[in-house]
């Protein structure tokens, strides 16, 4: 069965019930398939019915938390999505059971902070499509906050250095433009999009900001041009 994904509808939704699915020793696990090897990196795994923490995945770093029963409780260290259901994976003390009602809580501080890395990413998306989509397509983003970066099939014009492009990011982070998820068709195929006001919208299944003010300020760290493989690199921070 898949898990409804409510992280979707809300960023700032930190707590919320659900129901357990399934829980699994992860030494129990004996046959060597890719997502076994990956629960087992934890000792208890659970599947919920509905939850509310962000499976990592496309380029955001996943939440962490807890998982409250009336018999005790999983600290999620790691979170994963597979085949449209979610694994929550860490150590529980006490016991969680199938079928019981449980208590989610997201640690806010981490989802805030990596919503605020991802929405900055695609602030810099929006403004390289706004000004040089004749020249760059997005490639990838990883919006990590100890090492984000965004990448870029082309090359960034040479006269735009961190300190112009810096300006350009906090230009629209001042102008307090509102992060809008939607549905659009993108290659054929209706798929979530990002669409900061004002720009193009970008395909993306991660947890955004409300408005471009909570980011801060965001800095460039370094923008890495290599012209042999025409291909861009830039290196952010968000505050
Ligand atoms: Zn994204």
């Amino acid at each position: 069965m898949a898990t409804e994904l409510l992280y979707f509808k809300d960023t700032y939704q930190f707590k919320g019930q659900s129901r357990v699915v399934e829980v699994i020793d992860s030494r129990n696990l004996v046959e060597d398939t890719p997502l076994n090897k990956t629960l087992k990196k934890h000792q208890h795994v659970v599947v919920l019915d509905s939850t509310l923490f962000y499976p990592q995945g496309g380029g955001q770093p996943t939440d962490v938390g807890q998982i409250v029963g009336p018999q005790g409780q999983m600290q999620v260290k790691h979170v994963v999505l597979y085949n449209d259901k979610v694994y929550h994976l860490g150590e529980i003390e006490g016991a969680l059971n199938e079928q019981e009602q449980v208590e989610m809580h997201v640690d806010e501080q981490v989802r805030l902070r990596n919503a605020r890395c991802h929405s900055a990413g695609h602030v810099i998306f929006s403004i390289v499509k706004k000004h040089w989509s004749d020249r760059m397509t997005e490639r990838k983003g990883h919006h990590f906050s100890d090492g984000a970066y965004v990448e870029f099939e082309g090359l960034l014009p040479e006269e735009q250095t961190k300190e112009s492009l810096e300006k350009l990011v906090n230009g629209v982070v001042d102008m307090d433009c509102l992060v809008l998820a939607t549905s659009s068709m993108v290659d054929g195929k209706e798929k979530r999009v990002i669409q900061v006001d004002g720009f193009e919208p970008n395909a993306c299944g991660g947890t955004h900001v409300q408005s471009t003010k909570e980011l801060g300020k965001v800095t460039i760290r370094k923008i890495a041009r290599k012209a042999a493989q025409n291909f861009t690199k830039i290196s952010y921070v968000t505050a």
